[in-house]
């Protein structure tokens, strides 16, 4: 656990030191959570975007993008249930005054049980070696049994409790696990009380004309209120679906581990609008197609797994998350959500608008069900980053600090380097990089030895740096050095657009899909 948590202060420090990611308003001494994106860190969140949306948009011919206002009339609201359940149960801890969600209280209470049978699995693999039968060591061994019926009566105890809304027995139960406060150590609780994340403010600037509007706390709304429109204005059939990237709000009770929870935060939502009945199917289709979108990125499998969702949303027939290895431990990185019809029939009752569509193939009328993906921007670039920081100790005994960014996704994709500041060598660097930044973000950097350049583009993950020296100009050949091996190799310059094109393109990632 120690050394985990390490590497998140580690990436944070990093992140800071190189301009990936600043504390929002630092001059005043911060925002709490609430971060700016540097020069580094906002160029990694548009490639993850552009490999969102090219996977979702241009590689689907029914799929459309759109980019809706963040403010929406305050009956949206009312419709999609945020009003009236968009709450999280908050309990506090008399002592030390410091506040948490009482589920995520229990569910932490939870992993640890977790990591105790994770344990015994790895000691019991050790002893057995090739043998060893994970399957059946969970059905077996006592001990892991033992802990994982503990485990299910929890879930299950936490799960009456929360779908009854009876907040009591929330309570009860943090109390009869002997769940304490990690800074006063004590059990002394308050009542456990419903808190709603919304932000409001007031639209209008004249006295009595006001009225309470939100910020976005998701960006699907935006969607469900459009989608008429959209299947009008495109001439869709289901299935089709609807894109987005973009911001959300949230008024989070306890916002911590960096950009892992913020109050304002991006996300890449798409809603598959389908046949009512065929939810299941596409459910199924869109579980796979988005894990295969995570493991594109070659971070392994074994970083990802679906979890369940035991509470369902109040919209939801079913729901399961894409959750990620962060240095904090599994974690939910992406939802997946078969909504039913419940927005589009909200919407419908609120608005008095007929929102149905007209099925020619069967000549029905009938309001679509919809399947969601709902992904967070920031919680996939701490993925990215956690998963692709490493320090190395070298063959000469040095070290280095090295992301190691999928180059896709790098923020700079080549470094060009003249090996001196004479001799016509910058010049000859200057031509190469106003030719190669066409098409990809480039970077000149002539200060220091050639060494300390590499240290400094390893540090912000460049997958190429580029070397004109002597030789260029007699030959018209570059060194081409790459991040991850280290190995230089000379080329023919004419070849190089297309070297780096090879490896740099998104299409790399989609290809795999
Ligand atoms: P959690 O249980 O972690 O609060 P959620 O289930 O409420 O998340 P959803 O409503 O399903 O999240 O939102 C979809 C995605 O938006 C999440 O999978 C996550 O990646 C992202 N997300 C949600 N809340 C935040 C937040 N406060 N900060 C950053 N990303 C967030």
């Amino acid at each position: 656990m120690a050394e985990k948590d390490d590497t998140l202060k580690k990436v944070i420090s990093h992140s800071k030191e190189y301009g990936f990611v600043f504390q929002s308003s630092e001059i005043y001494d911060g925002l709490s959570a609430t971060y700016d994106y540097g020069q580094y860190g906002s160029e990694l969140k548009n490639n993850i975007k552009k490999y969102w949306w090219m996977s979702m948009v241009q590689m689907h011919e029914n799929i459309v993008g759109i980019d809706a206002a963040i403010f929406m009339h305050p009956t949206t609201w009312k419709a999609s249930g945020h009003i009236d359940a968009f709450n999280d149960p908050l309990i506090d801890n008399k002592d030390s005054k410091k506040r948490y969600r009482a589920d995520v209280l229990i569910e932490d209470y939870i992993a640890k049980i977790e990591g105790k049978i994770n344990k015994d699995i790895t000691k019991a693999k050790k002893r057995f070696g090739d043998d060893f039968n994970e399957t059946e060591f969970r059905n077996t061994n006592p001990n892991v049994t033992r802990r994982q019926e503990q485990i299910n009566d929890v879930n299950t105890r936490m799960a009456d409790a929360l779908n009854s809304d009876d907040l009591e027995n929330v309570r009860q139960l943090i109390i009869d696990l002997g769940i304490k406060c990690a800074v006063s150590g004590t059990a002394n609780w308050t009542e456990v009380r419903q808190f709603n994340l919304m932000f409001g403010t007031e639209l209008g600037s004249v006295s009595g004309e006001s009225a309470t509007i939100y910020l976005r706390p998701e960006t699907a709304q935006g969607i469900f209120v459009n989608y008429l429109n959209v299947q009008k204005t495109s001439r869709m059939k289901l299935p089709f679906g609807i894109a987005q990237i973009g911001k959300a709000f949230r008024n989070e009770i306890v916002a911590r581990q960096f950009i892992f929870r913020m109050r304002e935060f991006e996300q890449m939502e798409m809603q598959f609008f389908i046949k009512p009945g065929t939810q299941m199917e596409w459910y199924q289709y869109w579980k796979n197609t988005r894990m295969k979108w995570h493991n594109a990125l070659g971070f392994g499998e074994d970083n990802y797994r679906f979890h369940d969702h035991i509470k369902l949303a109040h919209y939801a027939d079913a729901a399961c998350d894409i959750e990620f290895n962060y240095p904090m431990g599994f974690k939910e990185l992406e939802g997946i959500h078969s909504r039913t019809d419940f927005d589009l029939g909200a919407h419908q009752e609120h608005s008095k608008k007929n929102l149905t569509y007209f099925d020619s193939e069967t000549n029905e009328r009938y309001l679509p069900y919809v399947l969601e993906t709902s992904i967070g921007l920031d919680r996939m670039f701490l993925s990215v980053l956690t998963k692709s920081y490493a320090e190395e100790t070298l063959k000469d005994g040095s070290s280095r600090v090295v992301l190691r960014i999928p180059p896709a996704l790098a923020p700079v994709k080549v470094a060009i380097f003249p090996l001196t500041k004479k001799d016509g060598l910058p010049e000859k660097a200057r031509a190469i990089m106003h030719k190669i930044k066409l098409d990809h973000n480039c970077q000149y950097e002539e200060k220091d030895a050639i060494g300390k350049r590499y240290r400094r583009q390893d540090a912000i993950g460049t997958p190429f740096c580029i070397t004109v020296d002597h030789e260029t100009l007699e030959n018209n050949t570059i060194t081409i050095r790459e991040r991850d091996s280290m190995k230089q190799e000379r080329v023919d310059i004419n070849d190089l657009a297309q070297i780096i094109s090879s490896k740099v393109s998104i299409s790399n990632l989609i290809n795999q899909e």
